[in-house]
């Protein structure tokens, strides 16, 4: 819940409002798709709250799309390191 409120304050400045949202969710992320990632990543580029979007997808565990301009497969290697991280922490 503590997420979802938080999108609704960063959501207002995100770049990706007068895109295409369709940009941000490709059928893969290998193929012809590549490219439909990469400008998805380019508009992220641009975007004044990348991190909090990277960070909204990661703690509420997004299963699709580019946000903060990681797909999900880099998105879960970020959620992996870091699991691995907390426990090398104790
Ligand atoms: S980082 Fe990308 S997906 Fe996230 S709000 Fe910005 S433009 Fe949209």
């Amino acid at each position: 819940m503590r997420a979802t409120m938080e999108r609704s304050r960063w959501w207002e400045l995100a770049a990706c409002r007068s895109v295409d949202p369709e940009l941000f969710f490709p059928v893969s992320e290998i193929g012809p798709a590549r490219r439909q990632v990469a400008t998805a990543k380019g508009v992220c580029g641009e975007c004044p709250v990348s991190q909090l979007c990277l960070d909204y997808a990661l703690s509420t565990r997004q299963a699709h799309g580019v946000w903060g301009g990681l797909t999900t497969e880099e998105r879960r290697a970020v959620s992996a390191r870091r699991d691995r991280e907390l426990v090398r922490a104790g």
